[in-house]
């Protein structure tokens, strides 16, 4: 392509050949020759060969002169559309949770036409139905830095993208309107979010994230409380042993009663209350301690009848402590029967082995409860032997 004496856009296919062609350089304005020749692709050149780097330019400004060319003409026959605006609305926290926004956007009335506008300057202007003005460019491939300085306030623009290259083989205009038409573009710069559609999109990508923030927050709180949690078990089990003992050796002094029992246990005599044949000998309305040493070994612990205790002295007199004066005398039996061992499953040191009546007479102090204790998987207390039967 290349510029006649009157300024249009004239292509080599079109115009006599060699320096009849009248044409000049639209870039250091020289005359050129236009070669039709056999071997080469047809070309317009400067007159004696003298290229200067700087007219390379001139191709890139002649394929915007026929983007205008294009526009005008497509005007001219009322074709001329601009496709729906989309905008793209996205996170740094959510990147693959962006929401494409769009809107249909029409032109009102003509185009006005900037004459002689600079590279990287708005072409023309138009009025749209959204209400905002337009300010349309013409850019050759991706090239260019728009000059936006100059727009009015919530001025909408968009670029028309000519393609850089062309086919080979493009002598004649109607080559390159048919190129042109093949390969042009129309692109989305801004459009004022008039109907507050990106904004409803923003807010609801900002909620997504605060969401987000907040489960990750919740997750790191609930993550930090387990573990809050079982620092106080851990605190509680170790504390748990100690009471246990210290209340013990008190009652074994005789100085502390029983445990405080449940507030919704009903006072029952001693002749009413009911017997658990799971723990024999056990005292009346006397309250059970659990321990599970293992999947099939778990045993109670409880204070035993007096009348028991008399009716068995050579046995009391055994685990007599006389250290810890006392008429008391505690068992240990198998929390759900009998099974095969359990009397051999106890030291002599925590207890005694009654095999007529199926249990053993616990060592006076606490030596039986530690025992127990320090071995146990978990430790349970109730005044029915059946609340053991799910520990
Ligand atoms: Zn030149």
């Amino acid at each position: 392509m290349a510029l006649d004496a009157q300024g249009v856009v004239r292509f080599v296919g079109d115009v006599p050949k060699g320096a009849a062609c009248g044409c000049f350089c639209p870039t250091c304005n020289s005359p050129l020759v236009a070669r039709k020749g056999e071997e080469k692709e047809w070309h317009f050149a400067h007159e004696a060969a003298q290229e200067r780097p700087e007219c390379a330019a001139g191709a890139e400004n002649l394929a915007r002169a026929l983007g205008i060319e294009w526009l005008r003409a497509m005007q001219a026959k009322g074709a001329l559309r601009l496709p729906d605006y989309k905008t793209r609305v996205s996170s740094a926290v959510l990147p693959l949770d962006g929401e494409l926004v769009q809107w249909p956007v029409r032109l009102v009335g003509p185009l006005l036409w900037h004459e002689h506008a600079p590279k990287n300057h708005p072409v023309a202007t138009a009025s749209l139905d959204s209400g905002v003005p337009l300010a349309l460019f013409v850019q050759v491939g991706e090239s260019g830095v728009l000059a936006l300085q100059d727009l009015p306030p919530n001025c909408a623009y968009g670029s028309l993208i000519v393609a850089p290259n062309w086919p080979a083989g493009t002598r004649t205009r109607e080559d390159a309107m048919a190129a042109i038409n093949q390969t042009v573009t129309f692109r989305w710069g801004f459009h004022p979010d008039m109907k507050g559609l990106v904004a409803s999109a923003q807010r609801r990508l900002e909620e997504r994230e605060q969401r987000i923030r907040a489960a990750q927050e919740a997750y790191q709180r609930q993550q930090s409380e387990a573990a809050g949690r079982r620092w106080a078990q851990i605190a509680r089990m170790q504390q748990g042993h100690q009471t246990q003992q210290s209340q013990l050796e008190l009652q074994e002094t005789g100085l502390f009663p029983e445990p405080a029992t449940p507030a919704a246990r009903k006072p029952v005599s001693d002749e009413e209350a009911p017997r658990y044949s799971v723990a024999p000998g056990h005292a009346p309305n006397c309250n059970f301690q659990f321990f599970r040493l293992g999947p099939d070994e778990a045993w109670l612990y409880y204070l035993l009848d007096p009348r028991f205790v008399s009716q068995h002295p050579t046995a009391a007199e055994r685990v007599h402590n006389p250290d810890a004066p006392s008429a008391k005398r505690w068992a240990i039996a198998p929390a759900f029967g009998q099974f095969d061992g359990w009397d051999e499953c106890l030291p002599p040191s925590v207890g005694i082995a009654d095999e007529e009546n199926g249990m053993y007479w616990a060592r006076g102090g606490v030596g039986a409860v530690i025992f127990l204790s320090q071995r146990s998987k978990g430790s349970h207390s109730a005044h029915d032997p059946a609340e053991f039967a799910s520990k």
